[in-house]
């Protein structure tokens, strides 16, 4: 993949029927990554035709997620499933009806399984992601899912560059310093152009046997995140708040998401009704 020049432009324009949607998030570990893979998946079983660009380049993660990973013959460790190559175009692995391309599917494993830390800089990274973008064989989709590395670096500025139309979603968790970030990361893609599509608090409340909720991670950052970008622009709804759940949990360690695993989960069905949103 290194090194070649895009030939083609980039299919998801404005004029094209596919909805484009750049899944982001203030910091790491709030559960963007296994969020968009869950939304893909529930978008697919739905019937509609779906793509997932995982554009997380130190934290990729949606192949594990995925369950797309396999033993690297030379090596014996895991990797991700490497995507075909047919002439100049790139054929993206599917798993659970989605079609998936993430920058773990072009790094060697280290010795001990965890792939090899990628340390490219801006222009590296933007030739990738327009790689990416270009000379995937993607086919004609209904929706496409970007998932992006946390914060406001090149990689979402360049994103933003070659998705002006995406719609963005940012993901929080319901503690106010999550909060903080995750409207930076926001006012960033605005600054590119993007509209703010909505939020998702994640990790909102583990419920208890006796039905009360354990609020882990304290309450009212997604609202808090969707009141102050409605307020300096157009209206952002918090879309949903998704519990604490060891269904999802499990099912991003061991490749079976938990929307389809275990659909009637209170974490699938508020995934679900985002997806059915979008
Ligand atoms: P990010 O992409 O934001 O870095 P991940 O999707 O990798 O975050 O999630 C970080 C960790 O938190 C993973 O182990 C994931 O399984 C777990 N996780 C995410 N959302 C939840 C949730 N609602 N309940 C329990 N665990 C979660």
């Amino acid at each position: 993949l290194r090194g070649g020049k895009a030939k083609r432009g980039i299919p998801f324009t404005a004029e094209s029927l596919t909805r484009v949607y750049l899944v982001t998030s203030g910091k790491g570990g709030v559960g963007k990554s296994t969020l968009t893979a869950n939304l893909a998946v529930a978008l697919a079983e739905s019937g509609l035709r779906v793509g997932i660009v995982d554009a997380d380049v130190h934290g990729f993660s949606i192949p594990g997620i995925l369950g797309l990973v396999e033993t690297d013959a030379a090596t014996g460790v895991l990797r991700a499933t490497r995507p075909t190559q047919v002439g100049e175009m790139i054929l993206p692995p599917v798993a659970h009806g989605v079609k998936v391309i993430s920058i773990g599917m072009f790094v060697e494993p280290g010795a001990d399984g965890a792939g090899v830390a990628v340390a490219w800089r801006g222009p590296m990274l933007h030739r990738t992601i327009q790689q990416f973008l270009t000379d995937v064989y993607f086919g004609d989709l209904d929706v496409l899912l970007l998932d992006l590395p946390p914060g406001t670096g090149d990689v979402a500025i360049s994103i933003g560059q070659l998705l002006p139309h995406a719609e963005v979603i940012v993901v929080t968790t319901p503690q106010p310093a999550a909060a903080d970030v995750a409207e930076r990361s926001a006012l960033v893609a605005r600054q590119t152009g993007q509209h703010v599509y909505g939020v998702i608090e994640n990790m909102s409340g583990l419920p208890q046997p006796d039905g009360s909720v354990l609020e882990l991670f304290g309450s009212g950052g997604g609202a808090e995140v969707a009141r102050r970008l409605s307020s300096t622009g157009t209206d952002v709804p918090l879309l949903a708040q998704i519990p604490l759940s060891i269904a999802l949990r499990s099912g991003g360690d061991t490749g079976e998401p938990v929307v389809l695993a275990h659909p009637e989960e209170p974490a699938s069905l508020a995934i679900r009704a985002v997806a059915d949103s979008l």
